[in-house]
């Protein structure tokens, strides 16, 4: 299992975020502290941000490394600052390959993705190629990379939120031939809003003052962290943060 976490709200360095924090991305690399599946996230990393006074797509960063070991991305993390911040540590899935363009986040356009959990990898290659008459190849052949895939053919024609919730419908009564039931905890962002799934996995959220946290786990143990339940879709702007349930 991955971690993920996005932040909206005002500026704050790619470094409060993912390296300074007591639990954060940085120590949830090595040890998280509500994975369900797996120990440690060690193979790879990726943080995209907007930077919206330049132009509206993303920028982003990633890497098939453990966050721990880029001492590159240490030494300019504290030098950029954004008001919408997606990142992840990636725990590569078992037959998954362990490549950068595996890593979220995955992006089009505006949009930014990461995928906390499994799919059935060729089922969800097949709903793509029907969905795109085989026209749209996955950037890798991870689950993720083409869930990301098949979201970016649903923003086409749907609002984010609507499109996020039908990509997790479709394949989460997915099992995979071994039986191990899909997990679809996405978190998706266009610069203006989160919107997030629970499906199998943990997730949680802060307000603060001036924006809003959510995360796959707590990154301290401070008051204020709202956890979410299990099938539900979660909609943040800097105004106010939305649940409702993706299954009524
Ligand atoms: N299945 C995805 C991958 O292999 C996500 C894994 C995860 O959530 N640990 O990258």
């Amino acid at each position: 299992m991955c971690r993920h976490l996005a932040w909206l709200g005002a500026p704050r360095t790619l470094a409060e975020l993912t390296l300074d924090r007591p639990s954060g991305l940085l120590r949830q690399s090595w040890a998280p502290r509500r994975m369900r599946h797996g120990t440690v996230n060690a193979d790879g990393f990726g943080v995209g941000w907007y930077a919206p006074a330049l132009r509206p797509e993303p920028a982003r960063y990633r890497r098939a490394v453990p966050m721990w070991t880029d001492a590159s991305y240490a030494s300019f993390a504290g030098t950029i600052s954004s008001g919408c911040v997606l990142a992840a540590v990636r725990s590569a899935t078992v037959g998954m390959p362990v490549e950068e363009t595996a890593t979220a986040p995955f992006t089009s356009g505006t949009l930014l993705l990461s995928h906390n959990g499994r799919v059935h990898a060729a089922a969800a290659m097949r709903e793509l190629q029907a969905r795109t008459d085989g026209v749209v190849v996955p950037e890798s052949r991870c689950d993720s990379a083409v869930v990301a895939a098949l979201l970016w053919e649903r923003t086409s024609r749907l609002p984010l939120a609507k499109a996020v919730a039908d990509v997790v419908l479709t394949l989460g009564d997915l099992a995979e031939p071994d039986g191990t039931p899909a997990r679809l905890n996405l978190l998706v962002t266009d610069g203006t809003q989160i919107v997030a799934t629970t499906w199998r996995d943990t997730l949680s959220y802060r307000e603060d003052p001036d924006g809003v946290l959510v995360a796959s786990e707590p990154d301290d143990d401070e008051p204020g962290w709202v956890d979410v339940p299990d099938q539900q879709l979660l909609v943040a702007d800097t105004r106010k943060v939305t649940l409702s349930s993706l299954t009524s």
